[in-house]
């Protein structure tokens, strides 16, 4: 009786055993190259030290090897400094990368985070330092991609909460807001018209007059620009969608 009971428990381990190793073999990221296609709302995803490095280091290469555009942007309608603080911001995080990536999800995103703000400076420094930080604190280590949109969803909030400011105002918002909604969509085809979406929304910052930050100063001089933050964002979704 002993022997049959521990043969059965053994076989239910097995069981459970295939079907993790199995998910974990075709669901190493979400919305990387790597498995995506298959990652559907309620598929957990196994995101190892390899993973999070792959695309921590992506998102702030693109930020940094994108500078001088950002900072082109930011002469147009502000002080012209946005590249310069995120390619300063993002030298931090490339810095620490082996320690943060070593880190469960949460709290890689938290360093993340807290680098940009100790960093970037500017407005958008604790402003792209609280999305990060929020995303920490509302993501699980392995998040579905249910739990990822309104991870982000929360985090976006924050950002509103912290810039006194929402969609429509010429801001980083613009761009982050309709990623969300693309998000929610959802689909097999995440990994294309997520940067799709940023980019398009992204140059529909251009004839919008500025409402918030140093742009909003120049009134309707501020029309006919992109504005730099939203560019941001954009090459971030990009640099993560394609890393
Ligand atoms: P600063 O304007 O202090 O020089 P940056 O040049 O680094 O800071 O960043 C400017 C970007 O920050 C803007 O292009 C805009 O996207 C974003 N931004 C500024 N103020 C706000 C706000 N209140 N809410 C959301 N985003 C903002
Ligand atoms: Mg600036």
């Amino acid at each position: 009786m002993a022997w049959r009971r521990g043969r059965g428990q053994f076989k239910f381990a097995a069981a459970v055993w295939f079907i993790a190793a199995v998910r974990g073999l075709c669901v190493p990221g979400m919305i990387g190259k790597a498995g995506q296609e298959r990652a559907g709302r309620g598929v957990r995803v196994q995101m190892d030290a390899a993973v999070r490095r792959r695309l921590i280091r992506a998102v702030a290469e693109a930020e940094i090897a994108h500078a001088e555009e950002l900072t082109a942007l930011d002469q147009a309608i502000g002080d012209g400094d946005h590249g310069i603080n995120m390619q300063r911001g993002c030298a931090a995080v490339l810095a620490d990368l082996d320690r943060i990536a070593a880190l469960d999800l949460p709290p890689a995103l938290h360093a993340v985070g807290l680098a940009l703000v100790t960093k970037v400076g500017g407005a958008s420094g604790p402003l792209f330092g609280t999305l990060f930080m929020q995303l920490g604190k509302t993501l699980p280590a392995q998040p579905t991609l249910a739990e990822a949109t309104a991870a982000l969803a929360a985090a976006i909030e924050a950002v509103k909460a912290r810039g006194r400011s929402d969609v429509g105002a010429k801001t980083m918002l613009d761009v982050l807001v309709p990623v969300l909604d693309a998000l929610r969509v959802g689909g097999d085809d995440l990994r294309t018209r997520l940067p799709a979406a940023a980019d398009a929304a992204c140059a529909a910052t251009a004839p919008m007059q500025a409402r918030r930050g140093r742009a909003a100063f120049l009134g309707a001089r501020s029309i006919g620009h992109v504005d730099p933050g939203a560019r941001s964002v954009a090459v971030m979704v990009r640099a993560l969608c394609e890393a």
